[in-house]
């Protein structure tokens, strides 16, 4: 199973990707935490990327587009993967069709997290108190400012990718605003139709 996530930054991606690695047992490949990782480890492409990820900005569609080809080839990805957080430009999502193509492998769903703006930035801001509570770092961008810009980069850059997937009739639509349990239930419908 190949699956897409969409959706802005706080919609829930991550805490469903998780729960399809569970159910499904394929990886998720968070472009997100790969960079973070990458920043953590102090790599080049995290050396490159710290910036620009602190600011709630974009990293360049090369650098993803490099991560994501290289990570799908790792033996766990054989049986299918999820991608969250990626494609966000319709530069990596024309990467992702030709990356699928040379491997003889097909996108079985994109499936998008449709949520009310308003309710985000709270999200964001309960993110990171949990994340200080349980003891683990906070994300330097999980502050309501640098949400801001994460929102406009994601209307900016990412939105159109929903056109891009739907022109193609492989969009699927969920409530994300729905508890979680209900919305991994909608996920499960729409795999249960699209997915092999
Ligand atoms: P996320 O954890 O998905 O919210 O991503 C955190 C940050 O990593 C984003 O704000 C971007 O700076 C960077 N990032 C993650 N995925 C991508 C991507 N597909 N393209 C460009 N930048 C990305």
């Amino acid at each position: 199973m190949r699956l897409i996530l969409l959706g802005p930054p706080g919609a829930g991606k991550g805490t469903q990707a998780q729960r399809l690695v569970e159910k499904h047992g394929i990886p998720q490949l968070s472009t997100g935490d790969m960079l973070r990782a990458a920043v953590q480890a102090g790599t080049e492409v995290g050396k490159r990327a710290k910036a620009v990820m602190d600011a709630g900005e974009l990293v360049s569609d090369a650098i993803v587009n490099a991560i994501v080809a290289e990570r799908i080839d790792q033996p766990d990805c054989a049986r299918g993967f999820i991608l969250d957080g990626y494609p966000r430009t319709l530069v990596q999502a024309d990467a992702v069709e030709a990356m699928l193509a040379e491997r003889g492998i097909a996108l079985d769903s994109v499936i998008e997290l449709v949520v009310d703006d308003k309710a985000l930035v709270g999200r964001i801001v309960k993110r990171a108190e949990d994340a200080k509570a349980a003891g683990q770092p906070v994300r330097k961008d999980d502050n309501p400012a640098v949400f801001e810009e994460r929102l406009r980069e994601y209307y900016k850059k990412t939105a159109p990718l929903t056109g891009y997937y739907y022109a193609k009739g492989r969009l699927r639509t969920v409530d994300g605003m729905a508890s979680i349990d209900a919305v991994t239930a909608e996920i499960e419908k729409v795999l249960a139709v699209t997915a092999k």
